[in-house]
């Protein structure tokens, strides 16, 4: 998959739980940067050993689980650092974002989660590079169906609180 996919998929699952908590409770779960980090979570993989050719993911450090189990901890002390309020929930989604960069490779050619220890790759083709410049489009425009959503409730919710207020 390309980084549009990676980005976005973290951020429309966020999204989700947002339009959730808002229809619940009329509170979004996270912030807008809260998204932005979520989305760069999804690529982090990709940023910190930039690839074209397969060999090359297969090989990298960052699409290892030792990668995926070395980001927890440090995930959990750059959340408490910079979000304090709600940082264990917001760790955890950052973590997400890396693990479901790495299945989605998984279905997308493949990578070699135990590398240096074993060269065994865990492939499975099921989204075929053709798919990838759809996929990337149609992740953006489920998330901007979510923001439209959203706002719908926010205003719905803003609407009542006016009416509450002046009767
Ligand atoms: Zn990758």
């Amino acid at each position: 998959m390309f980084i549009g996919a990676h980005a976005m998929i973290p951020v429309v699952i966020a999204t989700a739980a947002d339009i959730v908590c808002t229809a619940k409770s009329q509170k979004r779960a996270f912030s807008v940067s809260d998204r932005w980090v979520f989305g760069f979570c999804g690529i982090l993989p990709d940023i910190l050993t930039p690839h074209i050719g397969l060999h090359s993911r297969l090989t990298s450090f960052s699409h290892t689980l030792w990668f995926v189990f070395a980001a927890l901890p440090v995930l959990l002390i750059l959340s408490y650092l910079w979000h304090r309020r709600h940082f264990m929930r917001f760790a955890l989604f950052c973590w997400l974002a890396v693990t479901l960069h790495l299945l989605c490779d998984m279905i997308s050619g493949g990578i070699a989660p135990l590398y240096p220890l074993s060269a065994k790759v865990f492939s499975f083709y099921r989204i075929l590079p053709k798919f990838w410049i759809p996929l990337d489009v149609l992740t953006i425009s489920v998330f901007m169906t979510e923001l439209v959503l959203l706002r719908k409730l926010e205003t719905k919710s803003d609407l009542l609180y006016v009416v509450r207020k002046k009767y």
